[in-house]
This record gives structure tokens, sequence and C-alpha cells, in this order.
């Protein structure tokens, strides 16, 4: 484990590595570092000295993605002297509206070495480690411990708690943040690290002093369903590689802090960026929420906290569990489901008697295809209007759109992968949309992705 001291050298930790960066590193800079980066080092507050602590900083960056691109290229602009990049995905076509480090003629290609690449041609000097792989449990430690900083430019809630985990029991100070559809936030974390258990005075918190739980799933959607905004994540990246950069230069926080916090820490704040496509003038978009200091109690830092990095390699705490990641299949009984090839075939036939064809998907996915017949119900809308018949009494025929149909009309709910639909099903029997049974209310098994492969390969499926 190497850490950086206030003076910028780096010194071993407790597992013994040894580094191969001078004790004391008061050289010049090359007349190529001068020059490339001549325009930041006389900028107040980095100077030659902030300068060389970039030089000799080792700096992991997790997902090479929207964050991840735009980060990476500021941090290797400014001369992090090396840099590790983290992803086991490749380059999909999908990717480039906003994750500019890759190109079209890169798709196919693993992402890390994609990234490497663009950063290469804009900076030669950094050391370049790719990690073609994604980050888990059993490999979070063994990559995190080779460095002296961390940006999480993740996508996924548990890989979130994960990485502040294992940054915890590292003692990594960590720059989190995320973003999707139209908006982002962004915090600094562990900084400057201290030992877990250690609560006295005010220590910096981690991502579960300030998120103690996640939020439930259906409330959540990834970038596949809400889609995202290019400039609103590029934004947050180039953020966290500011808030990575002050961090190094200054060399204020990085150093694990053994007797407590430094005198003058800052409360840390969550930055909150949100992009308001409806208005184009408006009110400025950034807000920024004074987060606590460590929680005594915290499951990670907190004084009684039992996390261990081999308790988290062996697969304690289960990360996918703690945020509820839905299973692949819910208990719905086979006669309430039916695959999309056997729905299309009934149709056709005219076998099927008629029916209302609910489509969960949001309003803009809908506009770009459907089955013929489908109704639109969005399933943030359908959930808004489930909870308000229960909290309200409000009419339970209120959920379903105008369509003129009996009591006993059935319903078939279609959404885009096949699980929101299910979770509507289990929800309009709930709700007594069934009349006891009277009426058949039907998932149809793997939504509108299956449509695609089992009855339409010319559906546009997003
Ligand atoms: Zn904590």
């Amino acid at each position: 484990m190497q850490q950086i001291t206030e003076d910028g050298t780096h010194i071993n930790g407790a597992n013994g590595t040894t580094n191969s960066i001078q004790d004391e590193d008061n050289r010049r800079l090359t007349d190529e570092e001068f020059e490339r980066y001549s325009r930041q080092v006389i900028v107040p507050g980095v100077g030659k000295e902030g300068q060389l602590r970039l030089i000799n900083s080792r700096l992991l960056i997790i997902g090479a993605g929207g964050l991840g691109c735009p980060a990476a290229q500021y941090v290797a602009g400014a001369g992090v002297g090396t840099i590790g990049i983290v992803d086991g995905d490749v380059v999909e076509l999908s990717n480039l509206h906003r994750q500019v480090g890759h190109s079209t003629s890169r798709i196919g290609m693993k992402k890390v070495d994609s990234l490497i690449t663009h950063l290469e041609g804009l900076n030669p000097l950094p050391s370049y480690i790719p990690h073609p792989v994604h980050i888990t449990p059993q490999n979070a430690a063994d990559i995190i411990s080779q460095y002296d900083l961390v940006m999480d430019c993740t996508d996924n809630l548990a890989t979130r708690y994960l990485i502040s985990d294992v940054c915890v029991l590292l003692q990594k100070p960590l720059v989190s943040a995320a973003s999707v559809q139209k908006s982002g936030q962004l915090i600094v974390l562990n900084c400057p690290p201290t030992p877990q258990g250690l609560v006295e005075g005010n220590c910096a918190p981690c991502y579960r002093c300030c998120f103690k739980k996640p939020p439930p799933p259906s409330s959540m959607m990834s970038c596949g369903e809400a889609g995202i905004m290019g400039p609103v994540v590029g934004m947050m990246g180039v953020a966290q590689a500011g808030e990575a950069i002050k961090i190094i230069a200054s060399a204020l926080h990085l150093t694990s802090q053994s007797d407590g916090p430094d005198r003058n820490l800052r409360q840390p704040s969550l930055l909150i960026y949100t992009y308001d496509l409806e208005s184009a003038v408006g009110p400025y978009s950034f807000r920024a929420l004074k987060m606590g200091s460590r929680k005594k109690n915290c499951f990670a830092c907190g004084e009684n906290s039992t996390l261990t990095l081999e308790g988290i390699k062996s697969g304690n705490p289960n990360y996918d569990q703690f945020c509820s990641v839905p299973a692949s299949s819910r208990s719905l009984p086979p006669e309430e489901r039916i695959t999309a090839a056997a729905y299309h075939r009934a149709r056709e036939r005219g076998e099927l008697p008629e029916h209302i064809l609910l489509d969960t998907r949001e309003k803009e996915h809908f506009s770009l295809g459907k089955i013929d017949g489908a109704v639109n119900l969005p399933f943030s809308r359908f959930l808004m209007k489930a909870a308000a018949i229960k909290r309200d009494g409000s009419p339970v025929d209120d959920i379903l759109p105008t369509v003129s149909t009996g009591v006993d009309t059935p319903i078939f709910v279609v959404c885009r992968r096949g699980l929101d639909s299910q979770e509507a099903v289990e929800k309009l029997k709930e709700l007594g949309l069934d009349n006891g049974g009277q009426r058949k209310i039907v998932d149809i098994i793997g939504g509108m992705k299956a449509w695609k492969e089992e009855v339409d390969p010319s559906f546009q499926f997003i």
C-alpha cells in the first residue's frame, strides 16, 4: 500500500510493498513536462511541487464509460503518472454519444484498451494500466490496493457500495459520481482516510455514512432504461477529475490520519446537477448539500464494524442482495405468463379474446415502436397511481388507460425486458383488478426484447 505524504513522496504501507519513487522528489521538470504542463503549473496552488505530486501519484478509474472517459482525459492531460482503468465491457455503438474516449472505429474493442489508445494520443507520458475485468468482491481489494486514490465511475449501485467498503478498509480516498437520464451527483469520501472504527473528531464519511440504505430497486432505472444525456454525465466526470487533481496536487487529504482527521477538514458536500430539457432559460442547475461526518454506527467504518476484506472476498456482505438486484424470474404461476412468440401466434390465429395490451415502458420508448393495439402506461406512473389507490382509496379502475372494455376483459402486460411487467401483474392483482380470478392478467415473458428476438427482428429495441 502506497500513500503520499504532505511533501508529495510515497511511503510504504503496512503490507511492506516497495516502490520505485524517490523519498524526496525535488527534481526539475523535464523540458517536455515543463512545456506540456506549464499552463497548469502556474495556477496558484499547483506549482512545481503539485505537478510532481501528480506525476508521482497512482490513480484508479473504475468504469471506462460516460463518467470514466472524461475523467480519464483530464487526469491524463494533467499528468497523473500512473492511471489504472477497470472495465470488463467492450465498446458498443450506443456508448458513443457520451463515452468520448472511444471511437466508431474501435467498436468491439475492450473499453480499457480503447480508452488507453485515446489517452496515449493525448498524453504518452503517464503509465496506463488496463484491468479488463468487472470489479467484484473477489478482485476489488487486489486492484484497489495498488493505487493511492480511487474514482468510482461505475453505473451500478451494488458496485458503488463494494468500492466504498474496500476503500474504507484500505484507507483510500474515493471520488464517487453517478449519473442517469438528466441528473448527476458527486461526492468525495474517506478524504482524508482514517482507520475503520475511529469515530473521534470529525472523520470523513464513507458512502454508507451518507447513503445507509440503497433506494428500492423499483425506483431505480439504469441508463439503458431511463436514457442519459451526454453533457450531464460528462460534466460529472470532469468534476471528478477536478476533485482528484485537487486532492493529489494539494496532498492535503491523501495521507491516512491514524490519530484523527485533519483539523481543517471541511464537511463534504454532495454536488447535485439537474439538467432541465424543457427550460431554455432557467435557474442554474447545481446544488450542494452538506453531508455529515463519519457515522458512529456505520456498517463499514463505524466503531463496531465487523467488515473485513476477507469477509468481502468470501461473499459477506452480499452486495446484490443488499441492493435487491431483481431475480431474473419472479414467482408468477405459468398460466399467468406467455412467451412473446406464443402471444403473437395466438393473435395471428384469432385465438385471443378481446383484451387490453398494456405496455409499461416509459413514453419515450413507447413512441419509438410498439405492438399494434398496445396502450401505454409508463411503469413510473403506474407505481404512483397504485400507491395513490392504496393511500387515498382512489377508484381502482383509474389505473387503466381509458379503453372501452368490460370488467372481465383480459389484460396482457408487456415491458422492456420482462421484469416490470411481472411486478405490474402482481400489483394489478393486489389491487383486485383480476376480479377474484374472473379476469386473466398475463405477463408477456421477456418484454419487447423477446418480441424482437422471437417475433419481429426489425423492431428497433432500445
Ligand atoms: Zn461509513
